[in-house]
């Protein structure tokens, strides 16, 4: 995981995270509010058909009623009772057919007339309870003698003396065209909603569907609840296998159960066009806001990746030059960035200053033989020829045993400084032993070397030291490749000379060959 994932995912997170909910409670609640809204609906458009179909049956008994007091004192007329029974049915179009019959339930009239079951004598449970009851019956569904699909209702004939003389029913055929038909059917919407109505025995006697007519539906909830007199709205799944949304609602007078259903998906599917709507248009500010957080992430993250990156090669030499050109445009990153160079610096300082010291004499600050390797191995690579110069102070024990320690070192100090007085700034002066000294001198001729080992050899003769006096020095001088193509050897022929010097009385130089 690095910096710019980090930002990145975060701000992703923050961004995304709130827009999601945000975007999902607004789902869950319009969801809500629409089937909140739809089952209301529902319920209130049950509830009025339920009223309006209950009208309807009290006028149909209305109208039955006044017909039965009209016939009341025309019972043994029966022409004049099929011409009322016609009457009723034409005029109202409460009804599909109209039947007049005694108390032995045997027809007296009938119309249409067509339907020949005058004489005959009926025995639906309809009839019988009109018969036993003597009041008004609004039937629930079935089969009638003359074969149709029918609700009966009827109305009890008493003559002014209150003598019971039968009954005028009235028929509505389910599966015809009919008031009842007319009434409810007017009502349903193109987006798959519809309305039902089943009767006490969860019969359907009106369906949209004509073929549903007259089927029993047993297992469904909301009709068990609406013919035991509830009212109000549930979720059902309908025979179709489809969710709905229904409302229910009682006729009080028959006991029917008016149910007025819409599919949930009809009444979602403007939300989810909403939904798609509002996510299509914040879809271009969203990949505004993706790309931002995606350069805002790389421009915050970059600094502090390129010096973490610098971190890593610390010990290159371009790694400073490689900082130096990271943009650190914020504070962070600015302070981090001096911080490094800061650090780079001593670090290089320090590295240095430890090479030189490996690489240098304490006493004297000239080079000791690291020094002279590292010389000799760069006149190799670049083929520099060079001369060698052996340098030995003569007796310096004596000087150390006469004035003390402390005085040697002061008269190796100052042998130094003039080997450095004799130099060119190319040439090489070491200190190899105790007060043994070597000069390379890169370039030089062996007569050159020569010429400067003798004014280092006059130069130590001639200069006064304090307490000491004088002293001298014997030197040793060769040359590669002049003296020996080997540079080994070359320093042993120095070495040779120098003793070759102390051999011939010191205070002098031998060049060699000699
Ligand atoms: P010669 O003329 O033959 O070279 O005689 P010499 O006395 O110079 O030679 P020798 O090798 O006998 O003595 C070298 C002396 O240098 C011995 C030692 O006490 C002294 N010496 C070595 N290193 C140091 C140093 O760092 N400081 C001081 N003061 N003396 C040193
Ligand atoms: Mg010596
Ligand atoms: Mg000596």
């Amino acid at each position: 995981m690095n910096l710019r994932r980090l930002i990145l995912v975060l701000t992703l997170c923050s961004a995304l995270l709130p827009f999601a909910n945000t975007f999902y409670a607004g789902y869950t609640v319009q969801r809500q509010q629409l089937i909140d809204t739809t089952q209301e609906s529902n319920a209130a458009y049950a509830r009025k058909l339920a009223q309006s179909t209950d009208d309807f049956l009290q006028s149909a008994l209305q109208q039955l009623g006044y017909t039965a007091q009209l016939l009341a004192a025309h019972m043994g007329d029966e022409p004049m009772l099929t011409q009322e029974a016609t009457r009723l049915r034409l005029q109202t179009k409460s009804f599909n057919s109209v039947t007049i019959y005694n108390p032995q339930a045997i027809v007296l009239a009938t119309s249409p007339e067509a339907l020949q079951i005058k004489g005959r004598m009926l025995d639906s449970a309809a009839v019988q309870e009109s018969l036993r009851t003597r009041s008004t019956v609004i039937s629930q569904a079935f089969m009638s003698a003359a074969g149709n699909l029918i609700v009966f209702i009827s109305h009890p004939i008493f003559s002014p003396s209150g003598e019971y003389l039968g009954a005028i029913g009235g028929s509505i055929y389910l599966k015809q065209e009919s008031m009842l038909n007319r009434l409810l059917g007017t009502h349903f919407y193109a987006d798959g909603s519809y309305l039902y109505v089943v009767d006490k025995s969860k019969r359907i006697i009106y369906h949209p569907n004509p073929e549903r007519v007259g089927q029993v539906i047993t297992g469904n909830t909301v009709i068990d609840r609406v013919i035991s007199g509830d009212s109000g709205y549930a979720a059902v799944v309908n025979s179709q296998g489809t969710a709905m949304l229904a409302g229910f609602a009682q006729v009080p007078s028959s006991g029917w159960g008016i149910v007025a259903q819409r599919p949930q998906q009809a009444t979602l599917a403007p939300l989810d066009t909403l939904m798609r709507t509002m996510l299509y248009k914040t879809l271009p500010l969203t990949c505004v806001l993706l790309l931002v957080i995606w350069w805002g992430s790389r421009r915050i993250a970059q600094p502090l990746r390129q010096l973490a990156n610098g971190a890593h090669t610390m010990d290159r030499a371009d790694t400073a030059q490689t900082i130096q050109s990271v943009q650190s445009w914020y504070y962070e990153a600015q302070e981090l960035k001096k911080a490094m160079l800061v650090g780079l610096g001593l670090l290089h300082q320090n590295m240095s200053q430890l090479r030189q010291d490996v690489s240098t004499d304490h006493l004297t600050g000239l080079g000791n033989r690291r020094h002279i390797d590292a010389a000799l191995a760069r006149f190799a690579s670049q083929d520099i020829p060079f001369a060698v110069v052996a340098i030995d102070i003569d007796h310096f024990k004596h000087v150390n045993d006469t004035f003390g320690h402390g005085v040697g070192d002061m008269v190796l100090k100052q042998l130094a400084a003039q080997m450095r007085d004799v130099c060119r700034a190319d040439d090489v002066p070491c200190r190899v032993g105790g007060e043994e000294f070597l000069l390379l001198l890169p370039k030089a001729s062996l007569t050159d070397a020569a010429q400067v080992a003798e004014r280092l050899r006059h130069l130590a003769e001639i200069t006064e030291l304090p307490v000491v006096g004088h002293i001298t020095i014997s030197v040793g001088v060769s040359h590669w490749p002049h003296c020996s193509p080997s540079q080994t050897t070359v320093f042993k022929q120095a070495d040779d000379m120098l003793y070759a010097a102390k051999h011939a009385g010191r205070n002098q130089v031998q060049v060699y060959p000699s």
